[in-house]
Order: structure tokens, then C-alpha cells, then sequence
């Protein structure tokens, strides 16, 4: 069976077939890098090669070292939330402070989590070095790209999967997409860390393709993409992802310096209302299709609101929020067509 595999790979993809092949470390160093001279490279760019060679399968070492850095990234980011939120004196910045989750939540949302991860981005990753190279992205090559390079390349890809998780996200929101899909991502209503990859199988899949399809999408145009750029990319969408959902909003988070960036203080906002606040990373499309309406007049009125009253009002609107979004919520489930466009998006409230 593996041999038809290979004979087909040869035949009809012969750069992706030339990347299953194990090699010794003097026949990887002199495949891999026959041309390069390592000497003249950087401290990790040597590294990087050193593992190349030491791994002598280039899809088996891209597929370790994705794997890797994934639960790496996303665990190392979502672990100290917990400890944050264990912590009473940062309760004073948690954007819905009534609401606490329990140990069985957090257990049951790490199940999940570990589940997906090993069963559905496993195999998955582990074809991310073929793909790789099926759209001429760089692998195992070094040097490296310019950093100036880098960080455009990471800001086109930031805005494209904001662009493509507002609509996907939309998507899911209809209701037979909610209710066999999307519904599972939307049992916390007031998120943590660890919940930002809780979700369907299948909702992983389709919010990946923001992640993944901008940096593949790059490189039908452009052959000046790194992996390592991509791995950097990656690690920052995990942080954003997960930052997003740790349910706090501190003096210092980036969306007081960044205007346009989302953060945690508008999906929370999603997760609370259901109906508002649909992107990841920025505000823009939100704002232009008025899908945030209801987030604006809600910061307005807390804005507004004598010092001394303010923490009485904004648990008075949570309240009134949660119980708006669960009736939303409940419409979409009922699945009927009419009663689903009665829902007025971004106000959360039927009409
Ligand atoms: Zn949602
Ligand atoms: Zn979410």
C-alpha cells in the first residue's frame, strides 16, 4: 500500500514525494543543503538546519515541530489565564466578574481541546510539509526571510483571517450550522483561555482555513514564504485566540493602544450576547456592517454612568445581555426560517 502511495507521489508529485524519503544525517546535510554554506548563517539558522538534518525526514521534523509548537503555543499561553483567574486581586479587570467557571469545566473543556488536537490537527499537521511544498512555501531552507518581509507577510495574513473568520463565524451562526456545529463553541458564555479551541471537529477545520489558507493564498503569487514565518504567524493568532477568550480586559491589553483591535472586551461581548461582534483580530468589519451597535452602546452607557454606579449598571446590562442572548439563542435552535430572521443582528433583540 505505502509503495502504490509512493509510486503515485512519484509519478504525479515527484517534490512531494522526494520529502518522504529517511535519509542519514551526511545524505540529508548533503541533499538538504549541498549548495548552503552553514557557516556563514546565523545562530538559529544553523539550528534550524541542525534539526533538518539530525531528523533526515524533512515531513516527519516540519510535522514534530508543528505539532509542537501548537500545543506548546496554545497551552503555555492558555495555562497562566488559570492561574490569573485563581488569582482574586486580577478579578477587579474580568469583564463579566460574576461568572466563574469550575474545575470540571476546565477539565472537560482540556478534554476537548486534547481530544481535537491529537485526533483531527494531528493527521493534519502531519501533511502540512507536503502541502508546504506543493505551493512552494520554503521549509527546511535557510537563511531565513528579512524580518521586514516577515512582518508584512504576518500583516496580510492577520488581515485576511480576520476577513475570513467574520464571515465564516457569521456562517455558523445560521441555524443548522449553529445547532449541529457552532453551538458547543457557545456553551461558555463567559469564556476562558483554554475554551478558545473548544469547539466541533468540524468548526476547527473551517476557522483553520483563515489561519492556513492566507499563507498558501501568498504563495500563488508571491515564492518568498518561509515556514518560519508561518510558525510565527501561527504562535501570534494562538495568543490573539486565546487572549480573546481569557475573559479579562486589562489597563495595559492592546485594544487601549490599538484602537481597531478587537481583543478580549469585544468577544467576550460575542460569547455573552450572541448576536454581536463576529471577528478575531480587528474591529473594521464589525463596525462597517454594524454588527457591533450593541457593543458601542453598551460601553456608551457604562461610559456615561456615574463612577460610583458604574459596577451596578454593567451588571445590570450583563444580566439583561445574557438573558437577550439566550433567547437569540434558543430562536436559532428552533431552526424555523422565520423566526431566525427575527433575530435583528448586532441588537440581539427580535423583532
Ligand atoms: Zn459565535
Ligand atoms: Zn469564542
Amino acid at each position: 500500500m505505502a509503495a502504490v502511495a509512493m509510486d503515485f507521489l512519484q509519478k504525479y508529485a515527484p517534490v512531494v514525494a522526494d520529502q518522504f524519503v529517511s535519509m542519514n544525517s551526511t545524505q540529508a546535510q548533503n541533499t538538504l543543503y549541498g549548495d548552503v554554506n552553514l557557516d556563514n548563517l546565523n545562530w538559529l539558522e544553523r539550528t534550524w538546519a541542525s534539526y533538518y538534518i539530525w531528523m533526515g525526514n524533512p515531513v516527519l521534523a516540519t510535522g514534530v515541530m508543528s505539532f509542537l509548537l501548537h500545543e506548546i503555543v496554545y497551552f503555555g499561553r492558555a495555562i497562566p489565564w488559570l492561574i490569573i483567574d485563581a488569582i482574586p486581586y486580577f478579578h477587579q479587570w474580568k469583564i463579566q466578574p460574576d461568572k466563574h467557571i469550575t474545575r470540571a469545566q476546565i477539565w472537560k473543556c482540556t478534554k476537548v481541546v486534547l481530544l481535537t488536537h491529537f485526533t483531527c490537527e494531528l493527521p493534519l499537521i502531519y501533511a502540512f510539509h507536503p502541502i508546504c511544498c506543493y505551493f512552494g512555501m520554503s521549509t527546511y531552507e535557510v537563511p531565513f526571510s528579512p524580518i521586514g518581509l516577515m512582518a508584512a507577510q504576518i500583516a496580510f495574513f492577520f488581515v485576511f483571517e480576520d476577513m475570513f473568520h467574520y464571515w465564516a463565524h457569521r456562517a455558523l451562526h445560521y441555524g443548522p450550522l449553529y445547532k449541529h456545529i457552532h453551538k458547543l463553541h457557545h456553551e461558555f458564555a463567559a469564556p476562558i483561555g483554554i475554551a478558545a479551541e473548544y469547539a466541533h471537529p468540524l468548526e476547527v477545520l473551517i476557522l483553520a482555513q483563515g489561519t492556513i489558507s492566507g499563507p498558501f493564498l501568498y504563495c500563488l503569487f508571491r515564492k518568498d514564504l518561509h515556514i518560519l514565518t508561518v510558525y510565527l504567524w501561527i504562535t501570534l493568532r494562538l495568543w490573539q485566540a486565546v487572549d480573546a477568550h481569557s475573559g479579562y480586559d486589562f489597563p495595559w491589553s492592546l485594544r487601549h493602544f490599538l484602537p481597531f483591535w478587537a481583543g478580549a472586551d469585544h468577544h467576550d461581548f460575542h460569547h455573552m450576547t450572541f448576536t454581536s461582534c463576529f471577528s478575531t483580530s480587528f474591529r473594521w468589519w464589525d463596525y462597517s456592517l454594524g454588527t457591533d451597535v450593541k457593543y458601542h452602546a453598551y460601553k456608551e452607557r457604562l461610559a456615561k454612568a456615574k463612577k460610583n454606579e458604574r459596577a451596578k449598571l454593567e451588571k445590570e446590562l450583563n444580566e439583561k445581555h445574557l438573558i437577550e442572548g439566550q433567547e437569540a439563542e434558543r430562536l436559532v435552535l428552533l431552526g424555523g426560517k422565520n423566526k431566525v430572521e427575527k433575530i435583528k443582528i448586532g441588537s440581539g433583540k427580535t423583532q
